[in-house]
């Protein structure tokens, strides 16, 4: 389905983003992935489905090293057709505890990078008259939780930040969407499930049951690969006319 296109995945070493490079590696994409900690697993991992990957170690609180990612992934694999901005990080606390250096980083990392990578990969997928670009957000882009006031506001304006750009392109050939899961368990979550074990003196299985009990009317997480097969949707032709949309997979968390 994505053979011919390149792909850039924010974040990819690991979680929700090392599952959608996976699936459009799989589906005959070329791959750049992104991210820190572990990399040689992800990319021998990915390069056993037959797809070309490269990894770029941009720092997603650094400009500079943002753009050359995606000068990179042009001028290495030719193109960069698709644009997935997942890259981010957590930190709960009261908003008069929220560490200053926090905050920061979050604004910088959950929502300044997109605007960053889509700055730099918009002129070339306007140009080929081709283009998608999803971005990350959070059932946290469209309802609030307390402690997570960075998360909230970064998340919430991705989603902005998506609808404006979706418009910039809406005759483009470029679509700009973003997904917004709920709980899924991924090393960002499993410090979540960590303190919650903690707080209330339970097990791993127990504080996963409550985490999803409080906010997640299925009572399952949402997968990696769930989100990646939307992604892949995103992609396709019949996708083409939606733009600017803010997509929640959240097992009912904002129907409530
Ligand atoms: P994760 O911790 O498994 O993965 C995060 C990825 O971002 C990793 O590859 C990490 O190396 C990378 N990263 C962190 N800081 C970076 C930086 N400065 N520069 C470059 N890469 C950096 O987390 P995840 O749960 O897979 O989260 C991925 C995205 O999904 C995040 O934007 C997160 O907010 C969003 N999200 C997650 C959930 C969930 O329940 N897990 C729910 C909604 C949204």
């Amino acid at each position: 389905m994505l053979k011919g296109k390149t792909a850039l995945v924010t974040g990819s070493t690991s979680g929700i983003g090392l599952g959608i490079a996976r699936s459009f590696g799989a589906q005959g994409a070329q791959v750049m992935i992104n991210g820190f900690g572990d990399v040689e697993g992800p990319l021998a991992e990915l390069r056993r489905t037959g797809a070309r990957v490269i990894y770029h170690g941009a720092d997603m609180t650094q400009p500079q090293q943002i753009a050359d990612m995606v000068r990179t992934c042009e001028t290495e694999l030719g193109s960069c057709d698709i644009l997935v901005n997942n890259a981010g990080i957590q930190h709960v606390a009261l908003l008069e505890d929220f560490p200053v250096e926090r905050w920061d980083a979050i604004i910088a990392i959950n929502l300044s990078s997109a605007f960053h990578t889509m700055r730099a990969a918009l002129p070339g997928m306007k140009a080929r008259r081709w283009g998608r670009v999803i971005n990350v957000s959070s059932v946290h882009g469209q309802v609030a939780s307390a402690q997570k006031s960075a998360y909230v506001a970064a998340k919430h304006g991705l989603v902005g930040l998506t609808k404006s750009a979706a418009l910039e392109c809406a005759t483009s050939g470029v679509t700009v969407n973003a997904i917004c899961p709920g709980w899924v368990l991924t090393p960002l979550v499993q410090k979540q499930v960590d303190a919650r074990a903690a707080a209330d003196g339970v097990d791993n299985a127990e504080a996963e049951r409550r985490l999803l009990l409080e906010k997640q009317p299925s009572l399952q997480f949402t997968t990696p690969e769930q989100l990646a097969d939307l992604c892949l949707f995103l992609c396709s032709d019949a996708a083409k006319n939606i733009m600017g949309q803010a997509w929640a997979v959240d097992g009912g968390w904002t129907a409530q």
